[in-house]
């Protein structure tokens, strides 16, 4: 059994936060400049040119962004053969994400009553912590903080399981048409089907942590994933929803075996400013 400190995992939240909030992944930076090509509409190129120069600014200057810094997301895979000490693990986790909040002057976003009060936690706590028990002895954290705008655009459904491929691909369709110009577009899109109600939500999140082109496992659902992205990106909603050709950079799903008389499908949007970081101990 390997023992691991909790304040190791604390110390890596903290760091993960800051630089997922400040230095965009290479990915997506990639996918700019080369989306910035293939956009015809010469006001989505000047959109493009505007998410380079942010990008750069903030991993230049280590600020964020967006000021949107978002709820605290973590998922951790954890080793079976791992043991934590030092205290606990959710306060391990509680703790890396006020530090990361205060000390990095990131927003805080989070309000402790949903319906009776607008006060503020005050270090962006409590984070929304996913777990997943893998085989071996370590640990792999990441973090994904989401932004509001995008989050409010995002939708769940429980369809019949005789509305098929065709009644998920009209549900994703529908649900970035419906979303427009307002989750902050160009867009990554998580789509979930399977499972149940709760399940399929996360399984949309967990799809936002692939990376730019990496496709599903499954050929027929891999092709999927680059059929509906060219159909989201003829929408013409574009950069910044100012028009254009690329409404998305990719769209990626995610599958769990359901239930006979159920079919879950979730559609989670996420927005240029689509950070994420991991880190394994
Ligand atoms: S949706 Fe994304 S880009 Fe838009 S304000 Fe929120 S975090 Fe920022």
């Amino acid at each position: 059994m390997r023992v691991i400190d909790v304040n190791e995992i604390q110390s890596i939240v903290k760091e993960l936060f800051i630089r997922a909030c400040t230095d965009i992944n290479d990915d997506i930076m990639d996918s700019f400049v080369k989306s910035r090509e293939r956009e015809e509409s010469p006001v989505g190129r000047a959109v493009f040119d505007q998410l380079i120069q942010n990008a750069e600014i903030a991993q230049k200057e280590s600020i964020p962004i967006c000021q949107d810094t978002g709820f605290s997301v973590i998922f951790l895979e954890i080793g079976q053969e791992v043991a934590f000490a030092g205290g606990l693990l959710r306060n391990a986790l509680e703790e890396g994400v006020r530090e990361a909040y205060t000390e990095g002057y990131l927003r805080k976003s989070i309000v402790k009553n949903p319906l009776t009060s607008p006060e503020n936690t005050k270090d962006n706590t409590p984070p929304i912590i996913h777990t997943d028990i893998v085989s071996g002895d370590r640990v792999k954290v990441t973090v994904l903080p989401k932004g509001g705008g995008s989050e409010n655009m995002s939708r769940i459904k429980m369809m019949k399981p005789a509305d098929g491929v065709e009644g998920l691909k009209n549900f994703v369709i529908e649900t970035v048409k419906t979303a427009g110009a307002n989750p902050c577009p160009p867009l990554l899109i998580g789509v979930g089907a399977g499972g149940t109600f709760d399940y399929v939500a996360f399984l949309a999140k967990k799809a936002l942590l692939r990376h730019i082109g990496e496709r599903n496992p499954d050929p027929k659902i891999a092709e999927y994933e680059v059929d509906w992205l060219k159909e989201v990106n003829k929408l013409g909603i574009g950069p910044a929803g100012l028009g254009g050709r690329i409404t998305a950079l990719d769209l990626f799903i995610e599958l769990f075996p359901r239930h006979i008389a159920s079919f879950p499908a979730a559609v989670n949007i996420q927005c240029h400013a689509a950070r994420s970081k991991s880190y394994t101990i």
